[in-house]
């Protein structure tokens, strides 16, 4: 069946790379994405991780909420939500032929493809790291320090829950801050590889909680 056609012979339903998606935000990376990381043909510090518990937005369902997984994500460009490989100038992609899954996917003009495939067998940090001892090591105590379902636990609305947050916050925004800067100063890694290590840094994430850092 021939699919509907627009007035300018383009098909209806065909992405007509106009860039607006790419504007919105990167994409997520999926098990099939693997190699692009493996292989350094995008590397880490384009990347950030939204950690386990996180509120993040689902574009499929539409709200913000907290996710069952890591979901690693190419960066926006400073100041933008825009991919970070996209290139303004020529309204194009600078890695096109390697994009990841989800922008060979997406079509805004018919969605059901990205839709089927959206919480599908995401990548995680352990699937990339979980064999690099020593570094592991230290993504699993972190986890564990700065763990979001601890902080929405500590939100939850009571005076006693609020006592127990203005303790454990400080502390938690303390291990946060200093355990991107003891890998960086200590390893000489890339500052920019700290939000796929570590996920974004806490004093920005928990603003989504209704916390502020003081
Ligand atoms: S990787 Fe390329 S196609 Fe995908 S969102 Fe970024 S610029 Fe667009």
């Amino acid at each position: 069946m021939n699919p509907e056609q627009s007035a300018s012979g383009i098909p209806t339903s065909d992405c007509i790379r106009c860039g607006i998606c790419c504007k919105k935000g990167g994409p997520s990376f999926h098990h099939e994405d693997r190699m692009l990381i493996d292989k350094g043909i995008i590397l880490s510090k384009y990347l950030y991780t939204i950690r386990k518990g996180e509120l993040a937005y689902d574009n499929v369902k539409g709200c913000l909420l907290p996710t069952d997984s890591d979901i690693i994500k190419i960066k926006g460009r400073k100041g933008s939500w825009a991919c970070v490989f996209f290139d303004e100038n020529k309204n194009s992609c600078r890695i096109y032929e390697n994009r990841p899954l989800e922008c060979r996917v997406l079509n805004c003009r018919d969605t059901r493809e990205i839709e089927r495939i959206y919480a599908e067998k995401r990548l995680t940090r352990k699937d990339l790291m979980g064999n690099i001892k020593g570094l592991w090591d230290l993504i699993e105590a972190h986890q564990s320090q700065c763990n979001y379902g601890k902080i929405r636990h500590l939100m939850k609305d009571s005076e006693d829950k609020k006592n127990d947050a203005s303790e454990s916050l400080p502390e938690m925004l303390r291990y946060d801050r200093q355990i991107r800067l003891l890998l960086t100063e200590k390893s000489g890694i890339d500052p920019e590889m700290t939000d796929f290590l570590f996920g974004r840094p806490l004093t920005e994430t928990i603003r989504a909680f209704g916390v502020r850092d003081s």
